[in-house]
């Protein structure tokens, strides 16, 4: 019996299960540029661009291949613009009644798929993503029953499966984790390769003009418009880190740059996602790069601890706590978005930096993400809502089910420790020491209180203040609130005179 291939747009790769399912001679595959998918969130537009150009270049791909493509544009006259009504139209024009897809990675669009499974006179297989290390289930199966769920014994149940980074059953160098080696501040005489970049082919320049026209009051830059979009581009892009950057990735993993905004990371968080490049390649090549001899151990640890570790793990704890995780909010924190996070306007030049270069290239890297712009909203109380709809909208590598346990769970602590045993808070030490942002500030790391006080000291302070009642009993926080009740009771009512005059001042009216 033929079928409809329902592929979703992050779901790029030939052996997508539902291809290896299907049958070339017989089904038909479609894909589908909707509205419903690129504005739920006002998607930057690089983003929305890169993932159309992709859409396209992979049925393409398909077309050459042998497979019948069904592709349906944004401005296609009769586009509903949504995956039901465009999955009951495909049926009907090709006399279909039965779909065949591939488990979605987000929990709402599953929900859409399973209501038609219930209501539908179609009948619908959703066949497991095995484009991961770990199934959904098997993460399941291995949270069961724990009382903490930590990154860190994750990784290394699935280093002994797959056999990546060990010896004999135990790690090679005889350590898990190599992430001490990994904090060195940033050396200007260590140059930075530029990162591989692709000038826009035909399909591109179409889809860029569309982007200009129909999403163009959508966040970001446009231009220029250098992301791969083909599947050999983006391992290009892969090949490139491995040779050029990986032998430094992990010494300079947490540095910050001004005017570096990729560093030495890899930037194929956009192709994994999306399925141009799969998890495997990405740590295979780093093993075999270590086994060369042409990278060091705690590089290539560092690198794979990312993808085996933590992609893998933010992935399984998000379906094990979807729906309620996106609810979460258990520090109560309820401040709304500052301008700035749009409009990149604000003295403080770590938050201008990273929000100008997340703007011009919809793409910051982790420490920006987590002890910049992360650090500050958890300081300010910014509500998870709205900072998880910013980060979700803003980076071309953003889907909810790797966005949300790092926003929710990494940065804002909302889910109260199901992700990380205490909050990352940070004051201005921590930027001051492995960026060189403070140097050409308005405001001093060094000042604690005062017009050039930065507002990450003083606000590091009042949040553990304000939220002492449910962070004190944290063993991991002992030491800091011994500090806090050292300091006297005119410099904590300083602190937080000068926190609040400065949150009011971002708080838009
Ligand atoms: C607040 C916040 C929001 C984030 N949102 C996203 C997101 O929407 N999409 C996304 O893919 N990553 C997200 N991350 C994780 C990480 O910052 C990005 O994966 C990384 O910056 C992408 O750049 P890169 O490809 O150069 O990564 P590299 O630093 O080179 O790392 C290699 C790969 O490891 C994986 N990885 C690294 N860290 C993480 C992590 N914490 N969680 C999951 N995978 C990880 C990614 O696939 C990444 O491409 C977020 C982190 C934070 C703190
Ligand atoms: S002084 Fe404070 S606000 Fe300015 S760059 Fe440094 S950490 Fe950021």
């Amino acid at each position: 019996m033929s079928a409809l291939i329902l592929v979703m747009g992050d779901q790029l790769s030939f052996d997508i299960p539902a291809l290896k399912a299907g049958n070339k001679q017989n089904d038909i595959v479609l894909l589908a540029e909707l509205r419903e998918e690129a504005g739920y969130v006002r998607h930057h537009k690089k983003k929305i661009a890169f993932l159309f150009s992709a859409m396209r270049h992979f049925a393409e791909a398909l077309r050459t291949a042998g497979w019948q493509v069904d592709y349906i544009k944004l401005t296609d006259k009769d586009n509903t613009h949504s995956f039901t009504s465009e999955a009951e139209r495909a049926l009907r024009r090709h006399q279909l009644d039965k779909i065949i897809t591939t488990h979605p990675s987000e929990y709402r669009v599953l929900q859409n798929i399973t209501h038609w499974r219930e209501q539908a006179d179609f009948s619908v297989d959703i066949l497991e993503d095995d484009r991961f290390y770990s199934s959904i289930d098997a993460f399941a199966e291995w949270a069961e029953g724990r009382k903490q769920l930590r990154m860190e014994f994750f990784y290394r149940e699935l280093r002994r499966q797959t056999d990546i980074l060990m010896q004999g059953g135990a790690p090679i160098g005889r350590q898990w984790n190599y992430d001490s080696d990994n904090r060195k501040p940033p050396d200007k005489s260590v140059p930075v390769p530029a990162p591989t970049r692709f000038a826009p082919d035909a399909i591109t320049k179409e889809v860029c003009q569309l982007v200009e026209t129909e999403f163009a009051d959508h966040y970001g830059d446009l231009y220029p418009f250098s992301f791969a979009t083909t599947h050999a581009q983006a391992e290009e892009v892969l090949q490139q880190f491995i040779t050029e950057r990986l032998v430094n990735f992990g010494s300079y993993q947490d540095a910050m740059r001004t005017g570096e905004p990729f560093m030495f990371h890899s930037h194929i968080g956009f192709y994994l996602n999306c399925g141009l490049l799969s998890p495997t390649q990405a740590v295979e090549a780093a093993h075999t790069a270590y086994h060369r001899g042409d990278a060091p151990l705690h590089s290539v640890e560092g690198f794979i601890r990312q993808i085996l570790g933590w992609r893998e793990f933010v992935r399984g704890l998000y379906w094990l706590k979807m729906p309620a995780y996106r609810e979460m909010n258990f520090l109560e924190a309820d401040r709304p978005l500052p301008d700035f996070f749009w409009d990149c306007q604000t003295e403080m030049n770590c938050l201008h930096q990273c929000f100008s270069e997340t703007r011009k290239y919809a793409y910051a890297h982790h420490i920006q993400r987590l002890m910049v712009i992360g650090n500050f909203s958890l300081l300010a109380g910014l509500s998870p809502a709205a900072v998880n709809d910013w980060y979700l909208s803003v980076y071309a590598d953003a889907y909810e089910w790797v966005e949300l346990p790092n926003v929710t769970g990494m940065v804002l602590f909302a889910d109260g420790g199901i992700l990380a045993s205490k909050p990352y808070a940070a004051g201005s030490a921590y930027i001051d020491r492995m960026s060189d942002y403070c140097a050409n500030c308005r405001y001093s790391p060094k000042e604690k209180t005062g017009d050039r006080a930065c507002p990450f000291g003083y606000l590091y302070w009042d949040f553990l203040g304000r939220q002492e009642e449910k962070l004190r009993g944290n063993p991991r926080l002992g030491m800091i609130y011994r500090s806090l009740d050292k300091m006297s009771a005119e410099k904590k009512q300083q602190i937080s005179v000068q926190s609040q005059a400065f949150l009011d001042s971002i708080t838009p009216s």
